[in-house]
């Protein structure tokens, strides 16, 4: 097709996209044509003249997000399909008209073949963050489909792109309603409420992507003295709260904190054995030396990008470390990493070294990850950002 705008890659730059990954850094680009600006369609070529992919131009270290490797036109048609199948994925995997269950991620991005773009479901409420300019140009086109796909179970579509468009864009997002309106909702997941606030909250609301972990969490809770550190809006602590004999939840940001409170009440009313700390996790762990015998640690992502890693996989081992030293005898560790620059290998040997500097016995009982509404797809390791792991430590 020809007046397309074109990227053309440098030789022997074509490997990755060849084996289908959706990403073209700055630095494979020889040159453009038709002088692309960001957030333009472009078509990804060879340095002979071999078609590569089409996406989504963004000057920046990720040139080029890929939406398709055939050339098309990212209509409002190619979305409609791209938004239908994730649909139709999530129906498959028993999310969509399901009554335990009314919170999950409608789209994830890469892992949806729609690099860009985020969207995460509350009970009736579709919340969507854009992470590049392509995407947040056709915002509203994308919201009109997910409200077409999603009939009868969206009633509104919220815009929460301020903070996502790279920040060196030109463009100047705003926080809205594109479609409908609608306060906090309270959602339903694995049969333990919420309250979510996607305009108060991070990211956009609630970490949906820790709801088969929270499960498990909640089936070694018995009886235990539980400490949830990193707590947010309290989704471990919930269902620890199940069965525990106390959970203590810290987190350093006090409306997070409050929200914690409040979704504890909404399940249990006001109960003794829940309490919360809004202060520093390093602060706090300073002293609960035999304190506790369950610790969740999961902290933000301590690593954006690869030159801050070996910082990062300090914090990880400094966290761990004060957490193996201090847990009561044959306690467990429910320990995670969601940075996407640190790989699983590179937060097991964090959490080794952390293990061997407190010469205590520990063993690795569980491996977590992300839950299938946030599928890895198998091109793009990067899609693959959360690790776990469960320690036993005698
Ligand atoms: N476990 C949560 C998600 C945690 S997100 C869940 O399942 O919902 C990370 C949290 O760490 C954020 O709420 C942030 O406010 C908190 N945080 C960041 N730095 C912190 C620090 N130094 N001390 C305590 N909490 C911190």
């Amino acid at each position: 097709m020809s007046g397309r705008k074109r990227v053309v890659l440098k030789s022997g730059k074509d490997q990755s996209l060849r084996r289908y990954h959706p990403w073209v850094f700055s630095g494979a680009i020889k040159k453009t044509i038709g002088n692309p600006v960001e957030g333009d369609v472009v078509d990804v070529y060879d340095n002979k003249e071999n078609f590569l992919a089409t996406g989504h131009y963004q000057p920046g270290s990720i040139a080029v997000r890929v939406l398709s490797f055939l050339q098309v036109t990212p209509d409002i048609g190619f979305f409609r399909d791209k938004i239908s199948a994730a649909v139709g994925y999530r129906r498959t995997l028993g999310l969509i008209n399901n009554p335990s269950l009314n919170v999950f991620r409608l789209i994830h991005a890469e892992g949806d073949h729609l690099p860009g773009l985020i969207v995460d479901y509350y009970n009736g409420v579709a919340v969507m963050q854009m992470h590049s300019v392509g995407m947040y140009r056709l915002r509203r086109e994308i919201a009109s489909v997910i409200a077409e796909v999603m009939k009868g179970y969206v009633t509104a579509v919220y815009d929460k792109s301020e903070a996502t468009i790279p920040y060196m864009s030109g463009v100047k997002a705003e926080n809205e309603f594109l479609i409908g309106d609608s306060e906090p909702v309270t959602v339903t997941e694995n049969g333990f409420k919420f309250t979510i606030d996607w305009v108060k909250g991070q990211k956009t609301g609630f970490y949906i992507d820790q709801r088969e972990n929270r499960r498990l969490l909640g089936a070694f809770s018995g009886g235990r003295s539980v400490l949830n550190m990193f707590g947010y809006t309290g989704g471990f602590s919930v269902y620890a709260m199940r069965d525990a004999a106390s959970v203590h939840t810290v987190d350093s940001s006090l409306p997070a904190i409050e929200m914690a409170g409040q979704n504890v009440r909404l399940n249990y009313g006001d109960d003794p054995r829940h309490k919360t700390f809004g202060v520093d996790a390093f602060d706090y762990l300073d002293n609960i030396r035999d304190k506790y015998d369950l610790i969740i640690l999961d902290p933000p992502a301590f690593a954006k990008h690869n030159n801050v890693l070996s910082n990062a996989l300090q914090g990880y081992k400094r966290l761990n470390m004060r957490a193996i030293e201090q847990i009561k005898p044959n306690g467990i560790i429910f320990t995670f990493s969601c940075s996407q620059v640190v790989s699983r290998e590179n937060f097991r040997k964090s959490v080794f070294v952390a293990a061997a500097n407190t010469g205590r016995n520990v063993r690795i009982i569980h491996q977590m990850s992300q839950p299938p509404d946030h599928p890895v797809n198998i091109y793009h390791p990067e899609s693959e950002y959360l690790k776990g792991l469960v320690l036993f430590v005698e």
